[in-house]
């Protein structure tokens, strides 16, 4: 069986490292097994995408087609144009994407068109928000997808109710979380631990990258000026992203507990999870592994695809609204964390199931 491995965001990097490792274990036993891996070159900042392979110990890309920026229609079509000229080159039986990036879906679309086989690895997981990118690619990669592995029971009852067969559906678990257990015993803290006088439990994680809550710049500014006076005497670690980097431009804000670092690679970023006293996030993928880590969380958007890390995990939906942050962040401060578990299956062992399930189809 010949795969081709689509990535191409930095959340794309965390969760093909384990599917990859499964099928080097795998080809030791199984020759007529091999993989191609497609770096589609959405994200190219060495902090988003170099630093991720070297530190997951990643194969280099086989190819990469280099799309880089561009609005959604642009990027989506550089991908889809690109990859269809690979997979002519490089013929396969399966195509595997992961995640719900734009290189998903136009790469899914693509495998589709040449009468491939298409795996979604993280299917079924629904926001119902329509305005977010992330779900329209959501929608259409499992609308054309052959065989899904989901992270719970929930994401396959959704992907049923679109017409899913439910013998292509596979609850396998959460290969971000492999990747997470496997690489728990390399976390190192970064270089500006001893100089930001950081120790276990006295600093907040602090993320955003999603539109809607950076590409406003006056709300963003708003939202940063009231974590910083919401947490007391907590310093506030922010890596932040090249794309807050950007409406945020070169201007000083005036912000006492706030220190905004570059974005950091996997082993210092989870270290720094693993060691803070809470995490402040829009991202989905922080809240799976502030879930199993047991760090509480408090995301800013209205909706999330990830159900479970609320009613099983630590995670705690907010909306955007500084105020309702207050609120809850305070309800914490007097209650302590609330008591959480860790989602069925979110055992480091999915991407060993995925690969297994895969070779069963032929
Ligand atoms: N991450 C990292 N360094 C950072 C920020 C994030 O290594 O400075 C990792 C983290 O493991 C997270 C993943 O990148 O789960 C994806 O994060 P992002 O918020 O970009 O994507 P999302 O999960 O929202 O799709």
């Amino acid at each position: 069986m010949k795969i081709t491995i689509v990535a191409g965001a930095r959340p794309n990097f965390i969760k093909i490292a384990p599917i990859i490792k499964a099928i080097q274990k795998k080809q030791s036993v199984n020759n007529k097994l091999s993989f191609r891996l497609v770096h589609t070159g959405q994200h190219y900042d060495k902090n988003l995408s170099d630093t991720f392979f070297e530190e997951l110990n990643i194969p280099h890309p086989n190819s990469n087609l280099e799309v880089k920026s561009g609005s959604q229609a642009q990027q989506t079509a550089a991908i889809m144009v690109a990859f269809e000229q690979e997979l002519i080159e490089n013929p396969c039986d399966l195509v595997l994407v992961v995640g719900d990036v734009n290189s998903t879906m136009a790469c899914a679309i693509v495998a589709k068109k040449m009468n491939l086989k298409v795996t979604h690895v993280e299917a079924g997981i629904r926001s119902g928000d329509m305005t977010m990118p992330e779900e329209i690619n959501r929608i259409v990669t499992d609308s054309i997808t052959d065989y899904f592995f989901t992270t719970s029971t929930w994401a396959g009852e959704n992907l049923m109710k679109y017409g899913a067969e439910a013998s292509n559906i596979h609850f396998v678990g959460n290969v971000m979380i492999d990747t997470l257990y496997q690489n728990l015993d390399r976390i190192s803290a970064p270089n500006f631990w001893n100089e930001f006088q950081l120790e276990k439990g006295n600093y907040i994680i602090l993320t955003l990258h999603r539109p809607s809550n950076v590409d406003e710049e006056h709300s963003l500014i708003d939202l940063l000026k009231g974590i910083d006076k919401m947490v007391g005497d907590k310093k506030v670690i922010f890596p932040i992203h090249p794309r807050t980097k950007a409406i945020l431009g070169e201007q000083k804000l005036e912000l006492k507990n706030i220190l905004m670092v570059d974005p950091q690679g996997y082993l210092n970023f989870m270290f720094l999870i693993k060691n803070s006293f809470a995490v402040i996030t829009d991202s989905g993928g922080i809240s799976e592994e502030t879930t199993v880590l047991g760090i509480p969380c408090f995301t800013l958007r209205t909706t999330t695809e990830r159900p479970e890390t609320i009613t099983i995990g630590t995670n705690n939906l907010i909306g955007i609204s500084i105020e309702n942050l207050e609120k809850v962040f305070g309800e914490f401060l007097q209650n302590g964390p609330r008591k959480a578990g860790i989602p069925e299956l979110w055992d480091g062992k999915a991407s060993e199931r995925i690969i297994d399930i895969l070779l069963s189809k032929k």
